[in-house]
């Protein structure tokens, strides 16, 4: 009987949300948990230039049969030349199409881990999945304080200053854009002073690039990451489209290696190819094709930036009609307009968060961090009359 020695894990807190407000009955209330793109309606669409391209798969596609360990290449370079760019010449960059960001950043974890990193600093908060999933795959995670909530700044001099404890070899985990749960990014200077900080104390910067064109705009969102990538020697790039293409469910994602050079790269690939055989043997098919069909077309390729830079464009006034409600009690909404993407974490109480739960049916993660596409302009109204209720 081996099960007996297991123990019982908790829900997921934000699942346990989810369930939550599906059940609460009050007609005004606000789902700002989970981590999905919503339009004004509150849905989660497929996008137009997706549903175009998924019309074309299924008319062309002529089989099934399996692609191989790295996925569908034509998706890996299509991917490679949007997001990397020229930051780094094409004969340094391999890449292998994963099940979504998560599945790059696990086999990007499995890859350190089997080159003997054993520690991976990152900026705290992170994404919840950070820690755990580098943990699991035997690296530590060492978590570095950078962020005031209050003020919505992040600290970069105490980042750099916690980095200063790592030792040669171990690697820095950085969000590319519009972090999550904070919304708030290193600016240009910053990312330089990142980029050769690194580079000088050897450290393996992995970068997780999971929204892409949901900031400032699609290429000066990967600026930050191709800063990085032109700094140093050696890289990890995690990415994922399922927030960019809308593909959620669909686990689209790809895992790129900058290395020294073409002969480590295919090294590096190799052990890249025999960890993905070992977890997934093959990534799931879809959603990369529908990635590839749009890449590959000029039209549906400006028909995609165009419904992202709507998106975009969504995000950003919600976020400035969120801070014009100004300072409430000690919140200082208007520091939120420092951010950038879908998250803010605001300086709440978990007695706070409950409390605006129970009382004004406002849903967020126990942290304070909300979703900022979870609200409309209407909602956007009843949320600052709550936390006014709140602090009165
Ligand atoms: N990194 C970050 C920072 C994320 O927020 C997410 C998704 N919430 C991921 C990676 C994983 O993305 P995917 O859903 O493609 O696995």
């Amino acid at each position: 009987m081996r099960f007996a020695t297991l123990t019982r894990q908790p829900d997921d807190p934000l699942l346990r949300i989810i369930g939550q407000h599906a059940a609460d009955p009050r007609a005004r209330k606000i789902d700002l948990g989970v981590g999905v793109f919503r339009d004004e309606e509150g849905r989660t669409p497929v996008m137009t230039a997706v549903k175009a391209a998924e019309t074309r798969l299924l008319s062309e596609q002529s089989s099934k049969s399996y692609l191989g360990p790295e996925g569908d290449t034509g998706f890996v370079r299509a991917l490679a030349k949007l997001v990397v760019g020229d930051a780094v010449a094409s004969d340094r960059v391999v890449g292998l199409q994963t099940p979504g960001g998560t599945g790059a950043l696990r086999l990007a974890a499995e890859l350190m881990a089997r080159a003997g990193v054993a520690r991976i600093w990152i900026g705290s908060p992170s994404w919840a999945n950070h820690a755990p999933l580098f943990r699991q795959a035997g690296v530590e995670p060492a978590m570095i304080p950078c962020f005031d909530l209050g003020t919505q700044t992040f600290d970069l001099d105490g980042f750099l200053t916690g980095l200063n404890a790592a030792d040669s070899g171990d690697a820095v985990l950085l969000h590319g854009c519009c972090h999550n749960p904070i919304g708030i990014d290193p600016n240009a200077a910053g990312w330089s002073v990142i980029a050769s900080h690194i580079a000088e104390r050897g450290l393996l910067p992995v970068v997780d690039l999971a929204y892409q064109g949901l900031g400032d705009g699609f290429d000066e969102d990967a600026a930050g990451a191709r800063t990085i990538l032109s700094t140093v020697p050696e890289a990890l790039l995690a990415y994922s489209c399922d927030k960019n293409f809308g593909l959620y469910r669909e686990r689209t994602g790809a895992l790129f290696a900058i290395t020294p050079d073409r002969d480590s790269g295919a090294t590096v690939f190799s052990n890249l190819l025999g960890l993905a055989r070992a977890n997934w043997s093959m990534p799931p098919d879809h959603g990369a094709a529908i990635v590839r069909i749009i890449l590959e077309d000029e039209a549906l390729t400006a028909q995609w930036r165009d419904e992202l830079e709507t998106m975009r464009r969504r995000l950003e006034s919600l976020r400035a009609a969120l801070a014009a409600g100004g300072r409430i009690g000690a919140i200082d909404l208007g520091a939120v307009a420092h951010g950038k993407g879908m998250f803010a974490t605001l300086p709440l109480s978990p007695a706070q968060v409950e409390w605006l739960r129970d009382r004004h049916a406002i849903y967020m993660a126990g942290s304070g961090r909300i979703n900022i596409a979870g609200f409309n302009l209407a909602a956007i109204a009843t949320f600052h009359d709550a936390l006014r209720d709140m602090v009165a």
